[in-house]
């Protein structure tokens, strides 16, 4: 088998493509290898519209980045063709090995987005050898078609909380579906306010739901979400997260124990023993700080 030949197997190209030519070009750094792909001469080509065999109408030269080949950079190149279509008119085809537009090959981007699922983005561009600004084009791509196919019309009971991002006061709300028990978060958005609610909704009614199908939130005790839940879903039951509630409380407890102990000195072991009083589970100088007859029994 020549060289060629492996190349094709590897590539996936089927006819009318084949591999003509291949130059290692090691004047760069890294090296780069340049694959040319040509269609056979006289090829009839499916128009992008109705699929029917067409002749070729005129060619353009496109270039896209493909799969490193060992350690080489490597680079496809062809003339793709314009089908004439008796209905359709002049379309540009789409090639088997790349989407539209896109100067990548359909491998390059999916080994780009497996990465990029698994580290930042930043990381994920550097490993490719790209720009992080090209990566993100490609995420995006991908992201908003599967956001497009998103179908919210089951949706009845979300719930949503915020969170900070890149460390600090730049705040993301996320809002999860409560009946999805694979991937459940359905939209995140920018802030932490009411705004995002209604954002939410508005997102809701573009993928076919219902506002008015929303029976049930939980959420935070933060006022501004509970003053946008009644408005943008006024027939769901709000159920306040039980998580912030036991935090209140915490909090509660722990400024009462402050207070107090600005009145009384108290011995530096009462905060936590008064925190894990009902846990059974105090250590003997957090026992003795709350009652202070209590002894250690040596066994
Ligand atoms: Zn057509």
């Amino acid at each position: 088998m020549e060289a060629e030949q492996v190349l094709a197997l590897g590539l996936g190209v089927t006819a009318p493509w084949r591999l003509v030519s291949q130059h290692l070009d090691t004047e760069k750094h890294p090296h780069e290898l340049h694959l040319r792909l040509e269609a056979d001469r006289g090829a009839l080509f499916a128009c992008p519209v109705c699929g029917r065999a067409c002749k070729a109408h005129d060619f353009s030269e496109f270039r896209w980045r493909h799969l490193n080949f060992f350690q080489h950079h490597c680079y496809i190149a062809a003339r793709v063709p314009r089908t004439e279509c008796p209905e359709h008119g002049v379309k540009r085809i789409t090639v088997p090995w790349a989407r539209d537009g896109s100067g990548f090959t359909l491998l390059f981007e999916q080994v780009a987005l497996m990465l990029a699922r698994e580290m930042p983005v930043q990381v994920a561009a550097r490993h490719m050898a790209i720009t992080d600004h090209r990566l993100w084009r490609i995420i995006r791509h991908y992201v908003g078609q599967a956001l497009e196919r998103l179908d919210l019309s089951e949706v009845k009971a979300v719930a949503l909380d915020e969170t900070a991002a890149k460390r600090g006061h730049t705040y993301v709300t996320i809002f999860i579906d409560l009946e999805r028990k694979a991937r459940p978060v359905v939209f995140a958005t920018p802030g932490k306010g009411k705004e995002t609610v209604a954002r939410f909704k508005d997102f809701l009614t573009a993928h076919h739901g219902q506002p008015g199908r929303i029976a049930e939130v939980v959420c935070d005790m933060s006022p501004a979400f509970l003053a946008a839940l009644g408005e943008s879903f006024p027939r769901a039951s709000v159920t306040v997260d039980w998580f912030h509630v036991v935090q209140i409380f915490t909090r509660a407890v722990d400024d009462v124990r402050k207070a107090e102990a600005r009145q009384v000195k108290m011995p530096s072991a009462v905060r936590w023993a008064v925190l894990k009083a009902k846990e059974r589970t105090l250590t003997p100088k957090q026992a003795a700080a709350l009652w202070p007859n209590w002894k250690t029994v040596e066994c």
